[in-house]
């Protein structure tokens, strides 16, 4: 690491300085030109507060926030992934998926809020292909919740699902 004095690194516009002096732990680390302190002493107390219940708890909504915010970026990751495993064709990207959300944020099949964050696996949105075979193309995707998706799976013939309610019906009668 290049010595720095906190005044060059001030003028510099620099957030770190570095004298190679230990700090009163005895770290040679890097000091915060804002309140002079060690960096690694700074890092240290941030990883001790990560481990104590209110700061995984805070970290647990930061990743959740995080999630949610990227969610088409993952979603399409997920769906190069998918396109590749079932050998289908992808020709659509994040934007393309962001703007199929749903404005309502409901499930269009079984009308439950969607969860973005992740927390709640069965709400969470899933690009369901239509037809299997023709993969992720544009309108052949659509967002529905991930247990709208796993009842759906793969079958396109709505006789079945008629098939499966009446059934239903039957047995409950
Ligand atoms: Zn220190």
């Amino acid at each position: 690491m290049k010595l720095i004095s906190r005044k060059k690194a001030i003028i510099k516009g620099l957030s770190r300085y570095y004298t190679g002096k230990p700090c009163p732990q005895g770290h040679i680390s890097e000091r915060m030109v804002a309140t002079c302190s060690c960096h690694q002493c700074k890092s240290d107390i941030s990883n001790k507060y990560r481990e104590t219940p209110v700061g995984k708890a805070k970290m647990k909504q930061y990743y959740r926030v995080a999630r949610a915010e990227r969610i088409e970026v993952i979603m399409f990751q997920n769906a190069k992934k998918r396109a590749k495993k079932f050998n289908v064709p992808l020709n659509i990207d994040s934007n393309y998926i962001k703007s199929l959300f749903p404005e309502n944020k409901l499930c269009p099949i079984l009308q439950i809020p969607l969860d973005y964050s992740g927390h709640d696996r069965n709400r969470t949105p899933s690009l369901d292909r239509l037809i299997p075979s023709r993969g992720y193309t544009e309108g052949n995707i659509n967002i529905i919740s991930k247990i709208a998706n796993t009842l759906k799976n793969n079958c396109y013939d709505s006789s079945v699902f008629r098939r499966l309610a009446d059934w239903l019906d039957q047995k409950l009668e």
